[in-house]
């Protein structure tokens, strides 16, 4: 997909945006943060710099890779000697950024943390337009084995659209040799996960992050339907979280039973939390670039 100028600013302003909130989350994040402090502080960052968030924070701990977000009256807390993803997605007029970083407390956790850093390091520094998305993955695996952990190989970088955060094709984090796809014109997420545990995730019974999968306003209450028409018209598919529509309910608990039915009735998809299968830790980077034409443009770097 051939970018216009104006379609790259976007972009660009996107990255900008995300960049910077995620350097601001990092000097936030301690041991004792309150996790849902964490996530409105980031978000209304997002906005007050002129962006929105293109889907809620993940703030994943330890052996929790990727989606979750916190929940309204959320009381968890940053633990001691922890690592920590976060996980921030801004989009300006829907031309997005993604872009993650891994904070820990404890030094026994350096060469965890360095690995994914260095394999996205290592893949910025080897990126051209054309690219296979199997030689990124290469990179990826060759650089975090090389340093004694093992990738995640069932979570990949992707590629993006407008409004669109994982528009169809996935970049490997591992020598995938189905994945020969060239990165020609387009938008792309590229983020290493790195374990001391077997390298894969597996689904755990949360569910935090929402979207929308089609509008059917089957059998839903006038409540419902401006609820869920209040979502597409902000967001199309973009994901979103129970956190943002409070106003729209009188409780929680109908707000709640709302996102349930809506799941049953296949309306909106839920995003299950990924933790590591054998309960190993984890650590994620993760960059947003462009490519277009001979140029490539990194726009959270
Ligand atoms: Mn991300
Ligand atoms: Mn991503």
């Amino acid at each position: 997909m051939v970018l216009s100028d104006e379609e790259i600013k976007k972009l660009r302003e996107a990255g900008r945006i995300a960049k910077t909130v995620r350097e601001e989350a990092v000097r936030k994040t301690k041991p004792g943060t309150k996790l849902l402090e964490l996530a409105e502080y980031i978000e209304k960052r997002i906005e007050e710099l002129g962006g929105k968030p293109a889907f809620p924070v993940n703030i994943s701990i330890n052996e929790e890779a990727a989606h979750y977000t916190p929940v309204i009256g959320d009381g968890k807390v940053i633990p001691e000697n922890s690592v920590v993803k976060i996980d921030i997605g801004v989009h300006v007029d829907g031309y997005i950024a993604d872009t993650a970083t891994t904070v820990y407390f404890n030094p026994v956790h350096e060469g965890l943390v360095e690995a994914s850093k260095k394999a996205l390091e290592k893949v910025i520094d080897n990126l051209k337009p054309g690219i296979k998305a199997n030689d990124i993955g290469k990179i990826v695996e060759e650089t975090i084995t090389s340093l004694g952990y093992k990738p995640i190989r069932n979570l990949s970088g992707h590629s993006i659209d407008r409004y669109m955060i994982h528009s169809g094709k996935s970049i490997p984090n591992y020598n995938e040799i189905f994945s020969r796809w060239r990165l020609v014109d387009g938008v792309y997420a590229i983020e290493p996960f790195a374990t001391n545990g077997v390298g894969y995730v597996k689904e755990k019974n949360i569910i935090t992050i929402y979207s929308i999968k089609k509008i059917s306003r089957i059998r839903l209450t006038s409540k419902e339907k401006s609820f869920l028409q209040n979502i597409w018209n902000e967001r199309k598919k973009l994901p979103f979280t129970e956190r943002w529509y409070k106003k729209l309910f009188d409780n929680v608990e109908s707000l709640r039973n709302t996102l349930t039915l809506m799941m049953k009735r296949g309306i909106i998809h839920g995003y299950p939390l990924l933790i590591e299968k054998s309960g190993g830790l984890v650590s994620q980077f993760e960059h947003t670039i462009i490519v277009s034409g001979r140029e490539i443009i990194i726009t959270t770097e």
